[in-house]
């Protein structure tokens, strides 16, 4: 017996529907805002993500799953922007109309352990906004996420934003944030340890709750933000305002990597548990040049669709799910068989979901089972039917069943 690998999913033909019916409205939501789909391969070069999500991360140090084939070492994508960065560039999108707008619905790959809301093979729809500096498009990157979760039905959930500064107020700040560490930085987890000279910043990320007990009252980022970082913070809270989102000043949320700039978000639901984040974003103005393109503002969001589906359960949303079947053509006698492939064929073609035996198997057999389809109608058709150019068409909601002509059925039908 082969099973799967442990932090994957199976998504059964069940419950695909559901996955079906958020894709739909992430595409529609996104196409709404005017961008475009972007898809691009599983696996990159294994550089890609050591540059574009950063040496320092969790993600590179202990999660990708990498392998080497023809002596290259390649990588299965942890996370989306990347792969859409390194495209960017090489098809010269930089020179095409700008701001340039995507998103995405992809698989992502991290070895993490597996916890609820947190597997290994998991999902992400994401957004990317190429060559604007104005806040404006945060706040709308913001809005688009929360009309979608919105939209979706998703309840009580919380958008927590910070302003991270530019590399420019952020050396600083590093030096006051180290300077309060130092003397606790020996009772820190190994990893904090390690983020010291590093990545300090990350350390505020720490999952580590005895971490979190000395890092109380660490220096914000926010005290420390240049003229031009305040202002366009202060300038993307006014749109939110008046957009009407409602937001909480985070100073916890931090990406501590030397490209991402400014505007860091998270919304963050208390439906989860531990894994609260649904979605995470902000600014990377500084990612497109370190992945080897000319400087080019860049603004998106990553969200987990498992945790947006748990999330959707905990709030109560009963996703539609769509008719399996709209007639069945239940057959006797092999004339009478192949009549009804035909029948299925011209019913298809007029937009109906119809089902025909491929089984062989007795009337009462093909009955039970259109009725755990769920059809509306049921044809029944024998050789004798057929002699005689009819169908026995039953309503599967009434149990009634008349005789008609072809024609007329399916008139009925219609
Ligand atoms: P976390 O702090 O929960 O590990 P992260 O900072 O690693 O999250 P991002 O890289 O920002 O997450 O990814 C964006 C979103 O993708 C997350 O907010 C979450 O919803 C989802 N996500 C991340 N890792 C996983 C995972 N292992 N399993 C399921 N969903 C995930
Ligand atoms: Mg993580």
């Amino acid at each position: 017996m082969i099973n799967i690998p442990k932090g994957t999913k199976d998504i059964l033909p069940q419950e695909s529907y559901k996955w079906q019916w958020l894709e739909e409205r992430f595409r529609q939501t996104c196409e709404r805002y005017g961008y475009k789909e972007f898809r691009t391969p599983i696996f990159e070069h294994t550089e890609l993500f050591q540059r574009g999500v950063g040496e320092t991360t969790d993600i590179v140090q202990k999660e990708m799953y990498t392998f080497e084939i023809a002596e290259r070492s390649l990588t299965l994508k942890p996370e989306g922007t990347a792969g859409v960065v390194r495209s960017f560039i090489e098809n010269k999108l930089y020179a095409g109309q700008l701001p340039a707008k995507y998103y995405y619905a992809t698989p992502c790959y991290r070895y993490e352990k597996m916890q609820k809301g947190r597997q290994r093979e998991f999902h992400q729809f994401g957004i990317e906004v190429f060559g604007s500096q104005s806040m404006l498009a945060d706040a709308e990157v913001i809005s688009l996420a929360n009309d979608f979760l919105t939209g979706c039905g998703v309840e009580g959930f919380k958008l927590h934003i910070n302003s991270i500064g530019c590399p420019k107020c952020r050396a600083e700040y590093r030096k006051a944030l180290q300077d309060f560490i130092r003397p606790n930085l020996d009772k820190l987890c190994e990893t904090s340890q390690g983020r010291f000279e590093t990545n300090p910043m990350r350390i505020l990320d720490s999952k580590d709750p005895d971490d979190q007990k000395y890092l109380v009252g660490a220096p914000k980022i926010t005290d420390y933000l240049c003229d031009d970082c305040r202002t366009a913070f202060e300038e993307l809270q006014r749109d939110l305002d008046a957009l009407g989102i409602e937001y909480e000043v985070d100073p916890g949320i931090v990406r501590g990597l030397d490209y991402y700039t400014k505007t860091a978000f998270e919304f963050i639901s208390d439906k989860l548990g531990a894994q609260s984040t649904i979605c995470g974003g902000g600014r990377y103005d500084n990612l497109v040049e370190e992945i080897g393109g000319p400087s080019t503002a860049g603004v998106g969001f990553g969200m987990g669709i498992e945790r947006l589906l748990i999330t959707l359960e905990a709030c109560g949303v009963e996703i539609p799910q769509p008719d399996e079947c709209d007639v069945f053509i239940a057959a006797m006698g092999s004339a009478a068989q192949t009549k009804a492939l035909q029948l299925g064929a011209e019913l298809r073609r007029a937009g109906k979901k119809a089902i025909v035996d491929v089984c062989g198997r007795g009337l009462k057999a093909q009955l039970k089972y259109a009725d755990r389809l769920g059809a509306s109608w049921c044809m029944v058709l024998g050789d004798d039917e057929l002699a005689r150019g009819v169908v026995q068409l039953r309503d599967m909601k009434n149990s009634t069943q008349t005789e008609l002509p072809v024609e007329k059925a399916f008139e009925e039908i219609n």
